[in-house]
């Protein structure tokens, strides 16, 4: 048998970090097992589900990694098979016709409340003469499910789960305008597309068990399901805007790598012993769903940004220099050719050993895309006194003589600082002001053999030349 799983995503906002996780584990899943991943967008509701939202879940999806090996099926395309299978077990005798008026079903409902039952159809039309349908009226087709016995799940994440059948009543199959119910839908889509292995969120173990009559009335085999938890927030509450980002493309705003913001959605709720970090490979190799605990878990937003700050450190030069030119972009007053491009390149990797996330590592590098006078920040201004232009006036001299390389560059600026009987950092602090408009930044030789002499001394000499920007009257 080969394993099939699927993510079938309602197309009508965003695409959840919830959903990604369910998308994830599927995705593992099937890999793991040699199968298939696809793709369903359920979006039969057609007034809330928008182009947008589809873009933005295949979007998010791509973006993640996680394609699906078959193009995806939309669920709107496949009415007419949900029909054919409701009118299937209409023929059988698995379901019937129901004529009860809005109104009737209303005054059940009520009378129900009022009595304290939970609000169940009666089952009215169950075994009535269709001729005794009243006229005008079209017919809704309501599944005739089991009364007794009781139906059990063997879930794969929440172990066997049962209810009494005379708690579930008759659901509405096929409305009475042809359009199917979600719960068919889903079943006859999950039929065809042969898949295997539901795996979602537990906010529908209670579907669960309708689908499986649906399953029992046609004679299918059931899929086996797995109902993972859904992700809370710190406050235990089920996770929402308030608490933070929860949409995908939200967090790649943010400046969250793919494989991080997996890794770290992986963690949530499965365990591999104390592997904290998975890469795609292994999260392959190991993934099962016995590991997946039952447990709610909860978003941790400090551990995610510390994922992330562990994969831009092992991530590609190249890969990150694309991603801050791109974020650069906007950004206005910077000069985005190949010498800036050339620049964070080589800076690359004692930059990304500082940030955390993309936005915080293209505003590191976002010195290198200047052209003087560079913006200072408060601590830069405050820092380049007079005593440290003076000190600039002389490093620069001895920075016009020195060969450019981050060893003929540090021993140059040892040398000076001792000479002075400064500390290096004494030396290197203002020196860094000039070079970058702050008091933080990669080493000093290595910013400074980056930057080239020409545009050093070029930086140096603007620093120079504008007022002092530490005295009272300066702006
Ligand atoms: N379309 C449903 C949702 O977005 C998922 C259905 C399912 O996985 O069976 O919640």
């Amino acid at each position: 048998m080969t394993i099939r799983t699927r993510f079938a995503p309602s197309p009508t906002g965003l695409l959840h970090i919830g959903g990604a996780r369910t998308a994830l584990f599927n995705f593992l899943f099937a890999r793991h097992h040699g199968g298939q991943f696809l793709l369903r967008i359920e979006d039969t509701d057609r007034a809330r589900s928008t182009e947008a939202a589809i873009a933005v879940i295949l979007e998010g999806l791509a973006w993640l990694g996680l394609d699906p090996d078959e193009p995806p099926l939309f669920q709107s395309t496949r009415a007419a098979r949900h029909a054919e299978v409701a009118n299937a077990l209409l023929a059988a005798g698995h379901a019937y016709r129901c004529y009860a008026s809005a109104l009737e079903l209303r005054e059940m409902r009520e009378q129900a409340l009022k009595e304290g039952r939970p609000p169940r159809y009666d089952g009215r039309w169950r075994d009535r003469d269709p001729a005794e349908a009243p006229p005008g009226i079209a017919p809704a087709i309501r599944l005739k499910a089991p009364r007794e016995g009781e139906t059990v799940i063997e879930d794969l994440v929440q172990g066997p789960v049962r209810v009494a059948n005379a708690e579930l009543d008759d659901m509405i199959i096929l409305r009475s305008d042809g359009t199917p119910t979600y719960l068919h839908a889903v079943v006859v889509d999950d039929h065809d597309m042969a898949i295997t292995h539901v795996i979602r969120g537990d906010d529908h173990l209670t579907n669960t068990f309708r689908q499986a009559q649906i399953y029992q009335a046609m004679g299918w085999e059931r899929p086996r399901f797995a109902h993972i938890p859904l992700i809370h927030g710190a406050d235990g509450a089920k996770l929402s805007k308030r608490h933070g980002a929860v949409s995908v493309l939200e967090f790649r705003e943010q400046g969250f790598l793919p494989e991080a913001l997996c890794n770290y959605l992986l963690r949530l709720g499965w365990g591999h012993g104390d592997a904290e970090i998975v890469s795609r490979a292994d999260a392959i190799r190991l993934f099962d769903l016995d590991g997946v605990g039952r447990g709610a878990a909860r978003m941790d937003y400090a551990k995610l940004t510390h994922l992330n700050a562990v994969w831009l450190r092992a991530a590609d030069d190249a890969r990150l220099t694309a991603e801050v030119m791109a974020r650069l972009a906007g950004v206005p007053g910077l000069r985005l050719d190949d010498v800036a491009r050339a620049r964070i390149l080589a800076l690359m990797p004692p930059l990304k050993e500082r940030a955390r996330t993309l936005v915080e590592l293209a505003d590191s590098a976002a010195f290198l895309a200047r052209e003087p006078p560079l913006p200072l920040s408060e601590k830069a201004r405050a820092l380049l006194d007079p005593a440290a232009r003076a000190l600039l006036r002389d490093l620069a001299a001895v920075l016009a003589e020195t060969a450019f390389t981050p060893d003929a560059l540090a021993a140059a600026l040892r040398a000076f600082a001792e000479a002075r009987g400064k500390k290096l950092g004494e030396v290197a602090q203002p020196l860094r002001a000039a070079l970058t408009g702050a008091t933080t930044s990669p080493p000093i030789d290595a910013t400074l053999a980056v930057l080239g002499r020409a545009a050093a001394l070029a930086r140096i000499a603007a620093i120079l030349a504008a007022p002092d920007a530490t005295s009272p009257d300066a702006t």
